[in-house]
């Protein structure tokens, strides 16, 4: 890594060492389009076969690391990431809009599932055996090699740590490719955690879509950890079946939140506010529409937008912001054509909150509230990942459990209530991959639930064994006595 002008310039990681750049992508702030954070080298084909060559070398050693020293190594390696998070954090809020409490989460959290998986570990590989008259059987979990892993800028951190602790753990190597909108921190903290780990077992290799195609089609990576859009995994699908390569998607979601009518509506919003414009709504499990009891509509509708309307957003380093921009133009585009679409159409379409002046050269966008809306409008059924939700009227329960499950998606949801027994069987007649019920935000997540998403929200799931079980094949040995 080196500085020029306070701009990093950030090449591949490749073993321990990051590589010269010669020709590179810029970073953007942005909350502030005129700053470059960083130039990250722009990779080649070539590039990924060399990050993938390094990674497949050192399988041959790092498969054979005892257990225990392979948890220890894990849990150092956790060490070294929550200490990044000091001077990382900020970092990353200049290249992913979000605000600095986010970033920081996205450390802790990040921390949190390396440490977690590192305790795992001793009794996943505890040995099945059985020794009969007949025979002995011995079922052996294997390491399957090379590991790309292919994540997003929202919360780049994190979603690294979910596909590299249960990879390396189990006796994987990794080539990461980040998003191009959020590269820079999550590669040096990735350099700071590889110095302590065996040369090339962790590997970044940077880039586009292109590079993401030669990293997902190599023929020396035996399985695919991708997080990002559904159409995007349309695209890596493809690439890993020219050598059958295993996969784990976690992929968009349409999140619904069904408040029951014994909610207690201060404190339902109290919590759930957290899950619509947290990270300005850009995360895949983020509310994304609320069902509301017709009889409730107005008290809910008009306590919630109050609460919308305290919002101030700005920069993400600006200690007064609730929330920053969105994180790339393409997505700012994208929201503000969706906002522009619903208020053409009979909805009632709120511009809450207000901008601090920080919020001027970036890609920002005031919070939406979308009243007088039906479960069939766009607004109500596609992936916003912005700062815009629809509330929907319903009429009872049956319809709105049609409603909810009237979709593609089903990765998170949630029930709203005063009753926890109703509110758990409510639960049960949703399809999706996780049911909170009384939260649905970050403080919902437990690494003992597995995460994931059904239908075209995912395959496979990730955090604790059930995120190990990925990374491994069974490896079945029979003696016949
Ligand atoms: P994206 O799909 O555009 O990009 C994700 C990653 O894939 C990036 O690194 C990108 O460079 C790479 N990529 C793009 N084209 C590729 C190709 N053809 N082959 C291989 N890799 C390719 O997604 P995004 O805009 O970065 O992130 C937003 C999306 O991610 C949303 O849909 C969101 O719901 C989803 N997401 C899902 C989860 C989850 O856990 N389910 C978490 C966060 C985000």
């Amino acid at each position: 890594m080196t500085t020029t002008n306070d701009v990093l310039t950030i090449g591949h990681l490749i073993g321990r060492t990051l590589t010269d750049v010669d020709s590179f992508d810029e970073v953007r702030d942005p909350g502030r389009l005129g700053d470059i954070v960083a130039r990250v080298a722009a990779g080649t084909p070539a590039d990924v076969d060399r990050a993938v060559q390094s990674a497949h070398r050192a399988f041959q050693s790092w498969r054979k690391v005892p257990t225990s020293d392979r948890s220890r190594l894990l849990f150092e390696a956790a060490d070294v990431l929550s200490a990044s998070a000091s001077d990382l954090a900020p970092l990353l809020v200049r290249e992913h809009g979000g605000v600095l409490w986010e970033a920081q989460t996205d450390f802790a959290l990040g921390t949190g599932v390396l440490q977690h998986t590192a305790s795992l570990i001793e009794d996943f590989f505890a040995p099945v055996q059985f020794d009969d008259e007949q025979s002995f059987i011995s079922v052996e979990r294997v390491p399957r090699g090379v590991v790309a892993a292919v994540v997003p800028w929202n919360m780049p951190i994190v979603l690294t740590m979910m596909k590299l602790a249960p990879a390396l753990a189990t006796g994987n190597t990794l080539v990461l490719k980040p998003s191009p909108f959020a590269p820079a921190a999550l590669t040096l903290a990735l350099q700071r955690m590889a110095e302590i780990l065996p040369e090339g077992v962790i590997n970044v290799v940077h880039g586009n879509a292109d590079v993401g195609q030669a990293l997902t089609s190599h023929p020396l990576v035996r399985k695919v950890g991708f997080t990002g859009g559904t159409e995007t995994a349309r695209h890596v699908m493809t690439a890993a079946a020219g050598t059958i390569k295993n996969l784990t998607l976690e992929l968009g979601g349409n999140d619904p939140a069904i408040v029951l009518d014994d909610v207690d509506i201060d404190a339902a919003l109290d919590r759930m506010l957290k899950g619509v414009f947290t990270r300005s709504g850009q995360i895949c499990f983020a509310v994304k529409r609320i069902y509301v009891p017709r009889a409730l509509y107005g008290t809910f509708a008009d306590a919630f937008c109050e609460r919308v309307d305290q919002y101030a957003i700005g920069h993400g380093l600006d200690e007064a912001a609730s929330f920053g921009p969105l994180n790339n133009k393409a997505q700012f585009d994208k929201v503000t054509a969706l906002i522009e679409e619903t208020k053409n159409s009979s909805a009632t379409v709120l511009q809450l909150g207000r901008k601090l002046e920080s919020a001027t050269d970036g890609y920002y966008v005031l919070p939406h509230v979308v009243r007088d809306v039906d479960h069939f409008a766009p607004i109500s059924s596609c992936e916003q990942f912005g700062p815009v939700i629809p509330l929907i009227a319903y009429d009872d329960e049956q319809q709105v459990i049609d409603w909810a499950n009237d979709s593609e998606y089903g990765l998170g949801s949630s029930v709203w209530t005063t009753d926890t027994d109703r509110g758990l069987a409510m639960a049960r007649r949703i399809e999706a991959g996780s049911t909170f019920i009384n939260t649905h935000a970050f403080e919902s997540l437990d690494l003992r639930m597995p995460f994931g998403g059904i239908k075209q929200s995912g395959i496979g799931r990730e955090f604790g064994t059930a995120g190990l079980n990925e990374y491994v094949e069974d490896h079945a040995i029979r003696v016949l006595k």
